[in-house]
């Protein structure tokens, strides 16, 4: 971990364009700054994932 990203502290991030997929539900990828698994939640605005976990599956 660095000073690099002060945005990710404030769960604002920004996607590696090329690790990016749609899931059926929404955007998903990986933040190119903290390396975190990261999901869209509105247009051009990304958040840390926040589906995941056991009770999402299936
Ligand atoms: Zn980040």
């Amino acid at each position: 971990m660095n000073l690099l990203f002060p945005l990710c502290w404030f769960n604002r991030h920004s996607p590696k364009r090329s690790r990016v997929k749609w899931d059926g539900l929404n955007f998903v990828g990986i933040c190119r700054n903290c390396k975190k698994p990261i999901r869209r939640r509105d247009k051009g605005r990304w958040e840390k994932e926040w589906m995941s976990g056991p009770a999402s599956l299936g």
